[in-house]
C-alpha cells in the first residue's frame, strides 16, 4: 500500500487555501492525523490563510527543508502522520517534491498539494512542474476566476501602471499589496527588501490567455480606453 500525491492547481484568488483547509478538516474528522505545511504564506507567518478568513497554524517549509525530516520529527514526538497538506506548493523545490513522492511511496502518506501552476510569465514554477510530472492526480481548482472580458482567468499577470510585465524575479514581494479590484492580497510574499514605492505600483491581475498574450488588462484598469479589434 502506498500513499498518493495530489496536486490541485489554479490561478490566484481561486480558493486553493480554502480548499486545503476544507480537506484537512474532512480528513481530521475521519480520525486521520496530518501535518500542514506552507511555503511563503501571504500572511508572512507559518499559517495557511484563506481569503474567507479561516486560518490554521502550519509548518514553514524553507528553501533547504528536507520534508522527510519534518515528518520524522513528528514521528519522534509521537505524532502519527497519515497525510500532508502543502499550500503554496509551487514554491517547493523539485527536490522537495521528490521527497513528498518518497513519503507517499515508502511511508504510505497521502500528500495534498495546492498551488499555482505558472508564474507571471506563464511559465511553470519548478515545483509545479515537478508536481505535474510526479503526482498521481492533477486537479484544476474549479472555482471560477474570470478575466475582465468574462473568459476563464488562467494566468497571473504582473502589472505595473497598466502594463503587463514580462521579465523580472519569479517571486516578487509586491504580491502583498492589496488588489484594488478584489480587496484581496496577492498570493506570494517572499521578503522584505523592496521599497513601499515599488510595492504600490505592482500588482497581479488574472487574465485569460488571449488578454495575457496581448497584455490587455481591461478598459478600467489600463486607462487606455477602448479595446483594439485585433
Ligand atoms: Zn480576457
Amino acid at each position: 500500500m502506498t500513499g498518493k500525491v495530489k496536486f490541485s492547481y489554479g490561478p490566484m484568488d481561486c480558493g486553493k487555501s480554502t480548499l486545503a483547509l476544507q480537506i484537512d478538516h474532512n480528513l481530521a474528522r475521519q480520525g486521520r492525523q496530518g501535518l500542514l505545511l506552507v511555503r511563503h504564506d501571504r500572511s508572512g507567518n507559518a499559517q495557511i490563510t484563506s481569503r474567507i478568513g479561516i486560518t490554521r497554524q502550519a509548518l514553514e517549509v524553507e528553501a533547504d527543508t528536507d520534508v522527510r525530516a519534518v515528518v520524522r520529527q513528528a514521528w519522534e514526538r509521537g505524532k502519527h502522520v497519515d497525510y500532508l497538506i502543502v499550500d503554496e506548493a509551487q514554491f517547493l523545490s523539485p527536490e522537495q517534491v521528490e521527497q513528498l513522492a518518497e513519503l507517499a511511496d515508502e511511508s504510505c502518506i497521502d500528500v495534498y498539494c495546492f498551488g499555482i501552476a505558472t508564474d507571471f510569465r506563464s511559465v511553470l514554477f519548478p515545483g509545479a512542474q515537478r508536481l505535474f510530472e510526479l503526482a498521481d492526480e492533477l486537479q484544476p481548482v474549479q472555482v471560477e476566476v474570470l478575466c475582465w472580458c468574462g473568459r476563464p482567468g488562467r494566468f497571473n499577470a504582473r502589472v505595473a501602471d497598466g502594463v503587463v510585465l514580462r521579465t523580472g524575479d519569479t517571486v516578487f514581494v509586491a504580491d502583498t499589496v492589496p488588489n484594488p479590484d478584489s480587496g484581496s492580497t496577492g498570493e506570494v510574499n517572499s521578503g522584505p527588501t523592496r521599497s513601499s514605492t515599488e510595492l504600490a505600483t505592482v500588482r497581479y491581475q488574472v487574465l485569460c490567455r488571449r488578454h495575457f498574450r496581448l497584455g490587455e488588462v481591461g478598459p478600467d484598469a489600463s486607462g487606455q480606453g477602448q479595446l483594439q479589434l485585433a
